[in-house]
């Protein structure tokens, strides 16, 4: 079970049950709006895997690690972005699959008569692998399709949906819903919409907020 309360601010205020929320938070590393990624170094790779405990701390990550741990999460991005409405991205599914080969994965036998599929890859091959079991599991579960990621442009930020029907669209109405609406309007209503869009600056506010779903 993982220490969520390492990944709070990866989270917001729809976080993924279980170990799913270790999936939504290794996606929201970085965001649309965010000058941020924290996984674009090697340093910054390893220590988000090794304070997650996915990754040793004095393992040697490298320039192609970085590389493919985020080709990995913008994949997994995609994959919620189709679990919101988005389009099927085979590239996407190909990055994945690739990632599951690297992680080597093995069947392993546990005690107390389980058995569960483990990645025997070191160092972040094998971190990634972790990372893609839980995916697994979670559509094993078949929670994985509330994992979406925000549709509007500038965000794509990863919620948990936990409507009913898995009708949410936004990961915060007030932000992003209203946000993409009202361009939609203006894009509709006036010629100086589409302009003004091109110069505006998006700022947005916490999404830490507790929202109501559209
Ligand atoms: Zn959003």
């Amino acid at each position: 079970m993982i220490a969520r309360e390492k990944l709070a601010s990866h989270l917001g205020s729809k976080p993924a049950p279980g170990d799913l929320a270790l999936v939504q938070a290794f996606i929201n590393t970085w965001v649309f709006d965010a000058t941020k990624d924290l996984i674009q170094t090697r340093d910054g790779l390893r220590t988000w895997l090794s304070d997650l405990e996915l990754l040793d701390p004095n393992a040697s990550v490298t320039d192609c690690d970085v590389e493919q741990a985020r080709a990995v999460r913008e994949a997994l991005r995609s994959l919620t972005f189709t679990n919101n409405g988005g389009p099927d991205d085979p590239n996407a599914r190909d990055t994945l699959n690739r990632a599951a080969r690297s992680a080597q994965f093995a069947i392993g036998f546990q005690s107390g008569g389980r058995a569960g599929i483990e990645p025997r890859a070191p160092g972040v091959d094998g971190a990634l692998g972790k990372i893609l079991v839980i995916a697994l599991d979670a559509m094993a579960d078949g929670i994985w399709q509330r994992l979406k990621a925000c549709p509007a442009d500038d965000c794509r930020w990863a919620f948990f949906d936990e409507t009913k029907n898995r009708s949410g669209t936004w990961c915060a109405m007030r932000v992003c819903g209203n946000r993409t609406k009202a361009r939609a309007y203006r894009r509709r209503h006036t010629h100086a919409g589409a302009a003004a869009e091109v110069y505006s600056q998006p700022k947005r506010t916490s999404r830490d907020s507790a929202e109501p779903n559209p």
